[in-house]
C-alpha cells in the first residue's frame, strides 16, 4: 500500500487557548497525534515517537491559557515565547502552531516537502508564523531560549516568559549545562524549562547510553526550582504550569525545571515507550492502524492494496 492508498483528511479544528478540563486537552491532544501520524506517512520520512510523547504537554502549554500568544499577530511584542530544543520533535510544534490558528491545518500536507515552511528539522527563515528560532541541534535551542529570558528579564525588563523544551538524551550535551548555570546565575525566573523525559533516545535506554540521572538533584544542584510530574497527566501539568507563573510572579529568582515522565510513541500502541520509533515515520499500513486506535473519523483505504 502506498499513502496516496490512505484517505488523509485534516480536520480545519482550531482551538483557543484557554483555561480547560481534562477531558478537552485529551480531545486536543488526540487531535494533534493524528496530525502527526498523516504529516508523517505523507512525508515518507520523520520522527515519530517524540512528537507522540509530548502531544500532551503542548496541548496544554499552547491550549490551557498558559502562554501568552496571538495566531493573528504572532510576532506581537508581547507575547511568551516558545523555543522546542529538541528540534527532531518539530511534527508536533507544526500540529500544534496549525491547531493554535498560526497558519492553516492544510498547510501540515506539506511536512518536509521541497521548499515547505514545514522543514523536517524547524527552520526559521522558512518564515512559518509563530516558530521562533531555528533549532535541532541538540543543546542549542535551551541556550537561545536563555538568552531570550536573560534579554527579556534585564534588558528590556519585560514581564513576559520563555518556555523551552528539550529531551532527556539531549542532556548529555555539554551545552545544556552551561545553559542550566547561565539560568541560574542571571536568576531568570521567567523561564521554564520542561525535560521529556520518556528515557530513550536515537540508540537505545537512556541509561545504557549515558545516563543522565539524578535528573532532580543535577538541575537543584544547578539552582532550578525542580518539578516533577507525569507528561501526560493533564492536572500534573496544569499545576506545575501554574507553579511556574506563580514563581514568575513572585520573582524567586531562580528559573523553573518541569521534569515529564513522558512515553515515547504514547497514544500508538505499537510505538509505546520503543525507542526505534525515534527517528522512523509509520508505513501506510501503520498511518492506518494507528489513525484507527486514534479514532480517526476519515481514515479509509482508498484504493487496494498493490499485491
Ligand atoms: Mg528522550
Amino acid at each position: 500500500m502506498k499513502a496516496e492508498n490512505l484517505r488523509i483528511v485534516f480536520r480545519s479544528t482550531v482551538y483557543e487557548n484557554r483555561p480547560r478540563r481534562s477531558e478537552e486537552f485529551a480531545e486536543i491532544a488526540r487531535e494533534i497525534r493524528r496530525d502527526i501520524i498523516k504529516m508523517l506517512v505523507l512525508a515518507g520520512s520523520g520522527h515519530s515517537g517524540g512528537p507522540l510523547g509530548t502531544a500532551d504537554i503542548h496541548a496544554v502549554l499552547f491550549f490551557g491559557g498558559y502562554m501568552r500568544y496571538r495566531p493573528k499577530d504572532p510576532w506581537w511584542p508581547g507575547r511568551d515565547r516558545y523555543v522546542l530544543s529538541a528540534g527532531h520533535l518539530c511534527p508536533v510544534l507544526y500540529a500544534t502552531l496549525a491547531r493554535a490558528g498560526f497558519f492553516p491545518v492544510e498547510e501540515l500536507r506539506t511536512l518536509r516537502k521541497y521548499g515547505s515552511r514545514l522543514q523536517g528539522h524547524p527552520g526559521r527563515d522558512m518564515g512559518l508564523p509563530g516558530l521562533e528560532t531555528s533549532t535541532a541541534s541538540l543543546g542549542q535551542g535551551i541556550s537561545i531560549a536563555v538568552g531570550m529570558a536573560l534579554s527579556d528579564k534585564w534588558l528590556d525588563k519585560s514581564d513576559r516568559r520563555v518556555f523551552a523544551l528539550t529531551g532527556d538524551g539531549e542532556l548529555q550535551e555539554g551545552s545544556v549545562w552551561e545553559a542550566a548555570m547561565a539560568a541560574a546565575h542571571y536568576k531568570l525566573d521567567n523561564l521554564c524549562w520542561i525535560v521529556d523525559n520518556n528515557d530513550c533516545q536515537i540508540d537505545g535506554r537512556v541509561p545504557n547510553v549515558m545516563s543522565i540521572y539524578p535528573i532532580d538533584k543535577k538541575f537543584e544542584a544547578f539552582g532550578f526550582a525542580v518539578m516533577q510530574c507525569d507528561g501526560h497527566d493533564y492536572e500534573e501539568l496544569s499545576t506545575c504550569l501554574e507553579q511556574f507563573l506563580e514563581n514568575h510572579r513572585r520573582a524567586i529568582g531562580k528559573p523553573t525545571v518541569i521534569i515529564a515522565r513522558t512515553k515515547m510513541g504514547r497514544g500508538v500502541s505499537f510505538m509505546e515507550d520503543d525507542y526505534r520509533w525515534h527517528g522512523k515515520p509509520p508505513t501506510p499500513e501503520q498511518a492506518l492502524k494507528a489513525l484507527q486506535e486514534l479514532e480517526d473519523p476519515y481514515i479509509t483505504v482508498v484504493e487496494p492494496a498493490e499485491v
